[in-house]
């Protein structure tokens, strides 16, 4: 049974007020609200567990070492992951970028082509950027229609041999199309190519299955997911992760060191150097099972009632137009008024206790694609309403008389 009132109930920030009026939340593609779960289980760790892991022999770092690990196999489970080696903990999806973008720099030579989409945002435009400076390798882009939707015919005829690496969003948080990664990486594996995708935006909304999608690499931040910030996950195949060199030295990634020669520790340890977010890779486990006691077809279920209804609700404003209207959608709507700059209504609807995001959504070339400096963009999580959006609607045609 999906009773709204009482999963808003888990989410104590829900129900504060925001310039005098209750909190209207669309900003979940930026960060998911937390519920009380995860939010006493940070406390519980700092107050009963917390010690150092990997390293002590005494009971708490037994404990907290037994607790991370056991997190560990709880995301390998959830994504499907062969083995539990295979899931590394890191800060973000962007820190998983990263990892994987300077790794393959060893493996690129000059002239060797990256694709990358069109869609993207950019943490995963940015370290490729970077890795083909190094490397003399050429990047090359997918390109998007009017609709959002990437175009597959021209994605065909960019593999070739050269493609070493493919890298595209599961979802676009600037307009919420959901891209047919399986063909992707079908098709990319044809030329043997690796590919990276960036779950960031679709891990609140689904169970990605790494194995029955064959990808290469699949990324994902805790935050967006009911998790804490500063936690993330790269899941990356054993083969891949074998052949790529650390991205970190430091401490827990060696197996011995003398001023000669560092040997590097065995998966998953040689990619996470340092003491990491102990807390975090712990309570990121406790989200993961709170979505999935919510159930991941009931997030669907209502989120696409919301989208459908915002959807239906925002175009009967005269002048409003909204940007990405792939078929396959999830519940993010990214729209502007004629003639009015998308930061005013974000500001006026703030003050009516609504939080959406306004600009450019770190995805300045979906910005150029269309010509306009950046767009409005509700992103709508499980424990929103359709009374939320009426609240919404209204403020938008309140600014719209304001501004014009
Ligand atoms: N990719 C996408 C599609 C995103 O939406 C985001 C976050 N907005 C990121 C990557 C970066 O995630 P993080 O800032 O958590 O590293």
């Amino acid at each position: 049974m999906f009773d709204i009132q009482k999963i808003r109930a888990d989410f104590p920030i829900l129900s504060r007020q925001v310039n005098g009026k209750p909190l209207v939340y669309f900003d979940n593609g930026a960060t998911s609200q937390k519920p009380q779960v995860v939010i006493d289980a940070i406390a519980t760790y700092y107050s009963e567990i917390n010690a150092n892991i990997h390293r002590g022999v005494h009971t708490l770092s037994q404990l907290a070492t037994d607790s991370y690990e056991a997190s560990r196999i709880k995301i390998q489970n959830h994504i499907n992951a062969q083995f539990s080696h295979e899931v590394l903990f890191t800060s973000g999806t962007t820190h998983s970028v990263n990892l994987v973008a300077n790794g393959f720099a060893s493996i690129l030579k000059a002239d060797d082509e990256v694709l990358v989409s069109a869609l993207e945002h950019h943490s995963n435009i940015v370290p490729w950027q970077m890795l083909c400076e190094k490397t003399g390798a050429v990047l090359k882009v997918i390109p998007m229609n009017e609709k959002g939707e990437l175009v597959m015919a021209d994605f065909d005829q960019l593999l070739s041999d050269k493609t070493k690496i493919v890298t595209v969003n599961h979802i676009s948080n600037a307009l919420g199309t959901i891209n047919p990664i399986k063909y992707i990486i079908d098709q990319a594996h044809q030329f043997g190519a690796a590919v990276f995708i960036d779950g960031a935006q679709a891990v609140p909304h689904l169970k990605p299955n790494v194995q029955e999608l064959d990808c290469d690499f699949y990324a994902f931040s805790g935050h967006k997911m009911c998790g804490p910030t500063g936690t993330g996950i790269l899941y990356g195949k054993e083969a891949w992760l074998n052949k790529l060199p650390p991205y970190q030295g430091g401490g827990e990634m060696i197996k011995e060191v003398t001023f000669e020669k560092t040997t590097y520790a065995e998966l998953p340890h040689k990619f996470e150097a340092g003491t990491p977010n102990i807390a975090g890779g712990i309570v990121l486990g406790v989200a993961i099972d709170y979505l999935n006691s919510i159930g991941f077809e009931n997030i669907q279920k209502q989120e696409l009632e919301l989208l459908n209804y915002a959807t239906e609700q925002l175009l009967s404003i005269e002048g409003l137009k909204i940007y990405g209207t792939a078929e396959e959608k999830t519940s993010v709507i990214s729209f502007n008024i004629d003639g009015i700059h998308p930061y005013d209504i974000g500001t006026i609807v703030d003050k009516l206790g609504i939080a959406v995001r306004t600009g450019h959504h770190c995805a300045q070339p979906i910005m150029n694609f269309f010509e306009i400096p950046g767009t409005i963009r509700a992103s709508f999580a499980f424990y929103n309403t359709k009374e939320e959006i009426d609240i919404m609607v209204e403020a938008v045609k309140k600014a719209k008389m304001m501004l014009s």
